[in-house]
């Protein structure tokens, strides 16, 4: 069932048609798994000094071509120009990472009785990678750069909303020199596209990004062929600050840990939970932080938060601020055209209301205020979610007493940052399964082969 209609894609800031291409159905998936599936065996046996000239070869070519790649997901994505640039200098990090990896994907030689017994960690085959929009070419770096160095061939379906930078990154690897087939992007519909990668018997494994929703669906239909998968979900990550803290320091920095992005980041620390004494320097000190955010034009250069990404989404988002939440301060939104929504800070807030239990995916916090170490652990684990988090304390023991009562994937201690290319990320509980980026995703990327071999009689 193809379907031949084009994709339009929107441009946030605008509402104006930007790109219309031609989208792709389930015809046309099958069509890349079988490119990828004839890929494969020549790719698998590339030399590992070759693969990783290769893929620093493409790792070149899209650092070569980085600014017209932020200019596009800055348009598409309707993200501030800086932090595109940003987003695309972590891709071109991850790339190069990971070209270096397949001269070092060693396994081991164990002791056995009557022979020698070595380990070999063996690619996978065909792998589906499935992308959202809020980081599109930076999440799929994620899992493209592994999944090539450990020698498996690819069909990535980006989000529709945002497809354009992964279409180029299909043109770039060609241009570097990728085998024809080794690297398959198709435009089109999760529930058409995307369900076929994962029911499709020759796809070995998925590695999605998106919602928790949708994340249950894969899981469930990935099992019919006992596909590997690698799921990064959704978020409510609490970012916990103790009257102990640098104040100034954790209010400065709160904003942008939730409102980078629009919001529109799994793991935006949406949950400002406030030790009660430092409740009135910290919201005072966080109001002038989040009333200084500009918002506006993506493409002008002092802007720090754009609009959101889709009207359906600005629909969503508006429902967490209706007449009786309490609106503790927000800051500015342009007017006019484009899905404009302001920094909103909701105060207090407690950990059983909605805004406080679902992902918002936009750019509203909850301040909840807590009274001691222990109910702030249990608020900050009373969540379905476990992706991210933060500690501000100046107490080194309970920061890191507090960092591992918090049931969550990745940590920051007097910090909110959450990803770093050499080290893995990915979630506890209802976000996720398994782990990108650091040596572990290389890993995810491939099965482990024993072989045994007789040296006596
Ligand atoms: P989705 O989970 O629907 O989309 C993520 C990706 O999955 C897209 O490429 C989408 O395709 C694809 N997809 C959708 N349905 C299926 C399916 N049945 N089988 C396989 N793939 C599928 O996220 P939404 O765009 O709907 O956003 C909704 C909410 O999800 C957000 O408000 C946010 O809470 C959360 N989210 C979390 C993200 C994260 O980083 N953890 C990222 C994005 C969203 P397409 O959209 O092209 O149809």
């Amino acid at each position: 069932m193809a379907s031949k209609e084009a994709i339009q894609v929107i441009e946030p800031a605008t509402e104006q048609v930007m790109a219309e291409l031609p989208r792709a159905g389930a015809e046309e998936t099958d069509a890349a798994i079988d490119k990828a599936k004839v890929a494969f065996a020549d790719w698998r046996a590339v030399a590992p000094a070759d693969r990783s000239a290769l893929l620093h070869r493409l790792t070149d070519a899209i650092e070569g071509r980085s600014d017209d790649l932020a200019t596009l997901e800055a348009r598409n994505a309707g993200k501030p120009i800086a932090d595109a640039r940003g987003e695309v200098g972590m891709v071109v990090e991850t790339f190069r990472y990971y070209a270096g990896a397949p001269e070092r994907l060693t396994g081991k030689t164990i002791p056995v009785s009557g022979g020698v017994d070595m380990t070999f960690r063996e690619p996978l085959g065909v792998v589906g990678l499935i992308t959202p929009w809020n980081f599109p070419l930076t999440i799929a770096s994620w899992k493209v750069a592994p999944a090539l160095a450990a020698g498996n061939t690819i069909v990535l379906k980006p989000a529709e909303l945002t497809p354009l930078t992964a279409i180029e990154l299909e043109k770039i690897a060609v241009e570097a020199g990728l085998p024809e087939g080794v690297l398959n992007v198709v435009p089109g519909p999760g529930s058409v596209c995307g369900r076929r990668l994962v029911e499709h018997p020759d796809v070995a494994k998925v590695a999605f990004t998106g919602s928790t929703e949708v994340g249950r669906g894969i899981a469930e239909g990935a099992a019919g062929t006992i596909k590997r998968v690698t799921l990064e979900l959704g978020g409510k990550s609490a970012n916990v600050i103790f009257a102990d803290a640098d104040l100034e320091a954790a209010a400065s920095s709160a904003p942008m840990a939730v409102f980078g992005n629009a919001g529109q980041d799994c793991c935006a620390r949406s949950r400002i939970l406030v030790e009660r004494a430092a409740m009135d320097d910290f919201m005072s000190a966080l109001e002038g932080a989040v009333k200084s955010i500009k918002v506006g034009d993506p493409l002008s250069e002092s802007t720090q938060m754009g609009p959101l990404i889709s009207a359906d989404q600005l629909h969503t988002v508006s429902s967490y601020v209706n007449g009786d939440a309490p609106v503790a301060f927000r800051g500015s939104a342009p007017d006019g055209p484009g899905y404009w929504f302001p920094p909103t800070v909701l105060a207090p807030v407690s950990n059983d209301e909605r805004p406080a239990r679902e992902e918002i995916f936009g750019p509203v916090a909850c301040v909840i205020p807590f009274d001691e170490e222990a109910e702030a652990i249990r608020i900050a684990n009373d969540t379905i979610y476990g992706l991210s988090g933060s500690v501000w304390t100046g107490d080194g023991a309970r920061a890191l007493r507090v960092a591992r009562a918090i049931e969550t994937g990745v940590i920051s201690i007097n910090s909110n940052t959450s990803v770093r290319v050499a080290t893995p990320f990915g979630g506890f509980k209802q976000s996720g399964v398994g782990r990108e980026l650091g040596p572990d995703a290389l890993e995810a990327y491939t099965e482990i082969k024993n072989v045994y071999y007789a040296t006596e009689g």
